[in-house]
This record gives structure tokens, C-alpha cells and sequence, in this order.
């Protein structure tokens, strides 16, 4: 038997540009479908709300569009939304045939009524689906602590806005705080840091408006740059229309450490805000 027509989106900690990648890929494949009555393989999937309200309230529904925020992202319905975020190492199937192959970490199938489906897994088990009645009850119930979204929500004079209101944090940490600003995770914020020049560990209240401006270019710029390399962390596809991103061959520092910067000076690594940090000790100050 031919393998069954795949596209899966299998990311590690996707950030932005993953989770668009998704975006801009998945819309076309289901919009327009009706989704039959999905099959809860773990029902705490679901966070909200409950499971059977879930199945219930999906059943008959049809996809209009899909949105993004940071790095949650939005199945716009005739009737209500269904918000995906994939945390660690959830992981979107779609298949033509329903089937969702091999998948020990399946977690959540959702079927359209033509036959094809879309398979949620998840091997640590973090991520999580919300199906909401509209925008006002997804922004209370899903995204009350979530800023807006750095790449499409947030201007210059907004960004710096921002920052001066955070004078003592530092930027490594600033930058992955999604109440700040949504979308940015550990490897586009080291990158975003070599690329202005900036120690991680820098406080936001240090940088007079010319650099505030030259990070917040710095961010447009590499989360752009993810776009269009297809992301970082995808693994694998088990699609051959599927390219593999391509960012991971682009990066300056990040997974970097001991290489040479262009400056000749060893990258180092240290944690930072909790999380593995690259930089170069020479360029960023
Ligand atoms: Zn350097």
C-alpha cells in the first residue's frame, strides 16, 4: 500500500515563525471544511471547555480562516474559534486519507466530514486546544495574559512605548515574556540580541531611543528572516511537498557555543532568565 498523503508540522518549542509557518501552510489544506465529530484520544488536552462541550461544540462547524498570535494559533469557525498552541513538542498532522499513521502520541483527532482529518500529538504532553464562543470569550479565556503580536500588533513608537515602562528588566528576559510581547522564545531572541549588538543581560532602561529602535528592527528583521526560511525546529515532514525549515543553517550564535563570531571572539553560553542564552562577550554590550 502507498503511504498515505501527509503534511505534519512536528516542531521543537516552536516560536512565531514556526507557528506562521503553520499558519500560512495548514489555511489553504483545510479552509472551507466542516469538521465531523472529533475523537478525544486524551481528553486534558482540552483546556477549555469541557471535553464534552468540546466535541459537541466543534461537530458541524466550518473553518472560515486562520490567525496568529505569538505563538497561539486561532481556527476561525462560522461559529466560534478553536485556539491551538503547541507548547513543547505538540505536533499538527494533516491527512488527506484521515488516517493518522504511525503516532504513539496521539492525542486529539478531528475529522471533516469529507474523509480527511487533522491529528493533534503530543509527546510531553503540554500543549493545548480551546474551542471559544467568540473573540471576546478567546481574549478572556485564552489570551488575558498574552501581549500583542511583536510581528503584526506593535509599532516602533508602541515598542519603545513598551520598553520604557520596563526600565529594570533585562532584555533576554523581557524579549521571552509573552505578556510584554507575544511570539518571541529562546532562539529568536539570541538572535535578535547578536544582531543589534545587545547583552542579553542588558536592563531595557539603558538603551537610549536609537538602539531601542535598533533592537525593535533587529526583531522585525529575524522573525521575518524565520518566515522565510520555513522556521527553525521543524524535524521532519512526512510530506515531500514539505521542505524542512531552513533557518537553523542561518543562525548567528544560537546552538553556536565556542564557534568564532565574524568578530573572531568565541561565542559563549550562559543561563540566562532561566534558559540556555548565546552570545558573543566582544559584540554585545
Ligand atoms: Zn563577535
Amino acid at each position: 500500500m502507498p503511504c498515505p498523503p501527509f503534511k505534519e508540522w512536528s516542531c521543537k518549542l516552536p516560536e512565531l515563525p514556526e507557528v506562521e509557518t503553520i499558519r500560512r501552510e495548514l489555511e489553504p489544506l483545510i479552509r472551507g471544511k466542516t469538521f465531523a465529530e472529533p475523537t478525544l484520544h486524551m481528553p486534558s488536552t482540552i483546556a477549555y471547555p469541557s471535553p464534552e462541550e468540546f466535541t459537541a461544540g466543534l461537530e458541524g462547524r466550518t473553518v472560515k480562516a486562520l490567525a496568529r498570535r505569538g505563538k497561539y494559533l486561532f481556527i476561525d469557525l462560522d461559529l466560534g474559534i478553536l485556539t491551538v498552541h503547541l507548547r513543547m513538542t505538540g505536533n499538527l498532522l494533516f491527512s488527506e486519507t484521515g488516517m493518522p499513521g504511525e503516532n504513539r502520541f496521539l492525542r486529539v483527532t478531528l475529522p471533516f466530514i469529507d474523509g480527511t482529518a487533522l491529528h493533534y500529538s503530543d509527546m510531553r504532553r503540554f500543549g493545548r486546544l480551546w474551542l471559544t464562543a467568540d473573540q471576546q470569550e478567546l481574549e478572556q479565556v485564552v489570551l488575558k495574559k498574552v501581549g500583542p503580536d511583536i510581528l503584526n500588533d506593535v509599532s516602533l513608537a508602541e515598542f519603545l512605548e513598551l520598553l520604557g515602562k520596563r526600565q529594570k528588566a533585562k532584555l533576554k528576559a523581557l524579549l521571552l515574556d509573552q505578556n510584554f510581547v507575544a511570539g518571541m522564545g529562546n532562539i529568536y531572541t539570541d538572535e535578535c540580541l547578536y544582531r543589534c549588538g545587545l547583552h542579553p543581560e542588558r536592563a531595557a532602561g539603558t538603551l537610549d531611543r536609537d538602539k531601542g529602535e535598533e533592537l525593535y528592527q533587529a526583531i522585525q528583521d529575524v522573525l521575518a528572516d524565520g518566515i522565510k526560511y520555513g522556521g527553525t525546529t521543524f524535524r521532519d515532514y512526512r510530506n515531500a511537498s514539505g521542505a524542512l525549515g531552513e533557518f537553523q543553517e542561518k543562525l548567528g550564535v544560537y546552538g553556536r557555543k565556542d564557534d568564532l563570531c565574524s568578530c573572531g571572539t568565541p561565542i559563549e553560553k550562559k543561563v540566562v532568565a532561566g534558559r540556555g542564552t548565546y552570545y558573543c562577550p566582544n559584540c554585545q554590550k
